[in-house]
């Protein structure tokens, strides 16, 4: 997928270079964090933010950023029944209270539903952009209009826009993530972004144990005014970073090519419903969503597209990870959801996942394996009629 396809010499080339120091130092915050700096300032500067803090992992990010906007406990942060499961633990681990909402047509955080779901408790809302922008306008006017922060969870969305501005840059704070599911992969590892000094210094302090990294005092004698965690990332990890970003361009170009290609050869099916957008040119290219007639046509065209050599990515097969109408393990501990029927809460979001298909977009595919995924596509809509 995406970075991880392309892994390869220049990642090295990086690593190697690292080792070449007359002192190794992997360390990230032990003065010799000049490869964490560099990907760290490229990075600021390819999304066009003033400050980008590395951590360990794109669920780290997220954990960073809501604990630097200052989100805490009984604190009530409005997100999407529909993303993978990391913001919610972030969430909660913060002792703060999610209230996922249901999706709209574009499979994001329905404008409408903050609204309903706005109470005297409510601090924030993370939009969850999935390769594509949510309706930003209509999210920063509610958030503003009732004293919220915005923050992006961006993880799967870098390179994405809305009318023009990167997704994770809208909001006060925004997080990305590094596995090799996303856009660009170092092993693990995440990314906050944001303008906010404040915010950008909470979010680092919060990720080092409170550390306050106070110029030119010993590491020893650093001052703390909030509590942390580990949550450094390596200098290793960094170099691959450094690596991987450069070939950010040719991945977001490539993958939109080929995610065109394969729409044009299915755009004229009629039982199977691509995904709208709230801004088409700002999407990304590492994931093809449409829906089909329900929960058995998609297992169907699940099956299908097996038996043709291509797998799906998320929806159908990951949905347990990806919905939180069966996450009783997590959402249990608090009072709201304990002894309820999760399902019932969002029912919209949970048909509509049910009769989702994912496919993943590869960067390197082939003239002849693009048409075969359009006519496994083509197949499999006649198949499930
Ligand atoms: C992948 C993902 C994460 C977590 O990233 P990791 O690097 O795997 O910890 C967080 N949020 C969203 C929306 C994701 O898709």
């Amino acid at each position: 997928m995406a970075g991880a396809e392309l892994i390869g010499r220049e990642e090295l080339a990086e690593i190697l270079e690292l080792f070449n120091r007359e002192k190794v130092n992997l360390y990230r915050y032990g003065g010799g964090n000049y490869k964490t700096r560099e990907f760290e300032e490229k990075f600021a500067s390819w999304m066009g933010v003033k400050y980008a803090h590395a951590v360990s992992s794109g669920t780290a990010a997220i954990h960073c950023a809501l604990a630097g906007a200052g989100i805490g406990p009984g604190d009530e942060v409005i997100t999407t029944a529909w993303t993978f499961i990391a913001p919610v633990e972030a969430i909660s681990a913060l002792g703060a209270i999610p209230v996922p909402v249901e999706i709209d047509e574009t499979y994001h955080l329905d404008p409408r539903e903050i609204e309903k779901a706005i109470t005297p408790a409510t601090r924030a809302v993370v939009a969850i952009p999935m390769w594509a922008p949510p309706k930003m306008d209509e999210i920063a006017e509610i958030c503003s209009r009732n004293g919220l922060m915005l923050i992006e969870d961006a993880a799967q969305a870098l390179g994405a826009s809305y009318k023009g501005s990167k997704l994770g840059t809208i909001g006060s704070v925004g997080s990305f993530s590094f596995d090799a599911g996303k856009t660009l992969h170092t092993g693990e590892g995440g990314m906050i972004v944001t303008n906010d000094k404040e915010i950008y210094d909470r979010a680092a302090e919060f990720s080092d144990h409170g550390h306050m990294h106070i110029p030119g005092l010993p590491r020893g004698k650093d001052p703390r005014r909030a509590k942390g965690l580990n949550l450094r990332i390596s200098e290793v990890t960094s170099a691959i970073g450094i690596a991987q970003l450069a070939k950010i361009d040719m991945i977001l170009s490539k993958s939109k090519e080929n995610k065109r290609r394969i729409k044009d050869g299915i755009r004229h099916l009629d039982n199977i419903v691509l995904r709208p957008f709230s801004d088409e040119a700002g999407s990304q290219g590492d994931t093809l969503i449409f829906r089909v007639r329900d929960r058995e046509a998609a297992l169907a065209f699940e099956a299908h597209l097996m038996e043709h050599g291509f797998g799906t990515k998320i929806l159908p097969e990951a949905l347990d990870w990806h919905y939180a109408g069966v996450w009783g393990h997590l959402l249990g501990e608090f009072d709201r959801y304990r002894d309820q029927n999760l399902e019932s809460l969002w029912p919209a979001t949970g048909k509509m996942l049910r009769s989702s298909i994912c496919l993943n977009i590869p960067v390197l595919i082939d003239d002849a394996t693009i048409d075969k995924l359009i006519s496994a596509i083509v197949s499999g809509a006649d198949k499930i009629g």
